[in-house]
């Protein structure tokens, strides 16, 4: 899932991530509460209206990125206290407050309030923080259970959100469910797909069916690095039941031999036909070992904050574009990469733009670094299905390590 924290993926495009086949995108509700805030999103029919993006989003709950406020938060049962990162002001979160921004953004998967625990953390804290998150859990899904009518998708209609033949997600499937009503004068309509998308490996829609559909809430595995703790915490959250369980509190500082460890064990415990999420990987070989340990959907700010300091993946390697061994390099950036960036443009000029600061190279790097990761998954998925999973993953572990 490519990363789109602020209701925007940097420097790319809306119609562009559709080209380049991107099902589902990730919105962080921390940011979208501080900016725009969640009542402007909601008004506007969710995040699906208001950046006009008719295919699947998740939102995460908020937890990671105000655990990540050291200075800046007071934890206690009920929730944490924060300060705001952009102008000091003092702010609550509980699973409830979590749960209410999260359905006031619309996003079709939406997050349990959890607790990152963080690394180091001795077994005594990793308990505690594991059986808070069990306990948050709970109240989020209540919430959820309790508030999921107040989700903005029936007014969407009205914000220029418009149905085609194709719909992608829990939200168009309910937009199309309402009756219709015109599209209000002077707002922008949404992108409608078309067969340009050649490139999409989708699953035809679902039939509609006779209560709306409602966002997803997806449980919280935590537990530090501790494996037993992982076992009870998926136990935990099985218990109280969502339709997808993420892979919470990796990739904090850890090694990565002890990440892969505490994913392999944890998916043990994870239900094999329910969506199993890895928050927050990884490289281009770690999403495909993980998709081949049986991890079905990840996300990560790498692919578009590298390429915006010029740090690019090929199928040759990682390429720092900045270097002057590309200032006459009349080669596109990965041969193999049939991107729009690597089929029109050479090396020489991707340098040059980087090296002038110009706009363009923040655009072209960040659309060749998405698309070489979507491409991966879509030859994951690929592999898998043949049954050649293991064969892919020795070919991407042999690139050449620059
Ligand atoms: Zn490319």
């Amino acid at each position: 899932m490519p990363v789109g924290t602020l209701a925007s993926v940097k420097g790319v495009p809306q119609a562009t991530l559709e080209e380049l086949g991107a099902h589902i995108i990730l919105g962080n509700t921390y940011h979208l509460y501080l900016r725009p805030g969640v009542e402007t999103v909601r008004r506007m029919g969710g995040l699906h209206g208001f950046m006009s993006w008719r295919r699947a989003i998740l939102t995460d709950s908020g937890g990671f990125q105000v655990f990540s406020l050291n200075e800046l938060r007071k934890v206690s049962e009920e929730g944490v206290t924060f300060r705001s990162h952009l102008d000091g002001s003092s702010h609550f979160f509980s699973p409830e407050i979590s749960m209410e921004a999260q359905i006031g953004l619309g996003a079709d998967i939406i997050m349990a309030f959890d607790e990152c625990t963080e690394f180091p953390a001795d077994r005594t804290r990793a308990r505690a923080s594991m059986e808070m998150t069990a306990r948050w859990a709970a109240r989020s899904k209540k919430y959820l259970e309790d508030h999921k009518h107040e989700v903005p998708w029936n007014a969407a209609s009205s914000c220029g959100y418009v149905g085609t033949s194709a719909p992608l997600c829990a939200a168009e499937r309910s937009s199309r469910a309402a009756p219709a009503s015109p599209r209000s004068p002077g707002l922008p309509k949404a992108a409608v797909p078309t067969q340009a998308f050649s490139r999409q490996t989708v699953s035809p829609p679902s039939p509609p069916t006779q209560s709306p559909p409602t966002q997803s809430l997806f449980g919280i595995i935590q537990g530090g690095m501790d494996r037993d703790l992982r076992e009870e915490s998926a136990e935990r959250t099985i218990a109280i039941g969502f339709p997808g369980y993420a892979i919470g509190g990796l990739s904090v500082g850890e090694p990565r031999d002890l990440t892969r460890e505490i994913v392999e064990s944890t998916l043990e415990h994870l239900p094999s036909d329910k969506p199993r999420y890895l928050m927050g990987v990884g490289t281009p070989e770690e999403i495909v070992e993980y998709a081949c340990l049986g991890v079905d959907m990840m996300d990560c700010v790498l692919p578009t904050r590298a390429a915006r300091h010029g740090l690019l993946f090929t199928s040759e390697g990682k390429v720092s574009i900045k270097q002057a061994r590309y200032a006459q390099d009349p080669a596109p950036l990965d041969p193999n990469c049939g991107c729009q960036v690597c089929q029109r443009y050479s090396r020489a000029y991707l340098r040059h733009l980087y090296a002038s600061n110009e706009v363009l190279a923040q655009v072209l790097n960040t659309i060749h670094n998405l698309s070489f990761y979507l491409d991966t998954m879509r030859r994951v998925r690929h592999s898998i299905s043949l049954g050649e999973e293991s064969r892919f993953l020795s070919s991407v572990r042999s690139r050449p390590k620059p």
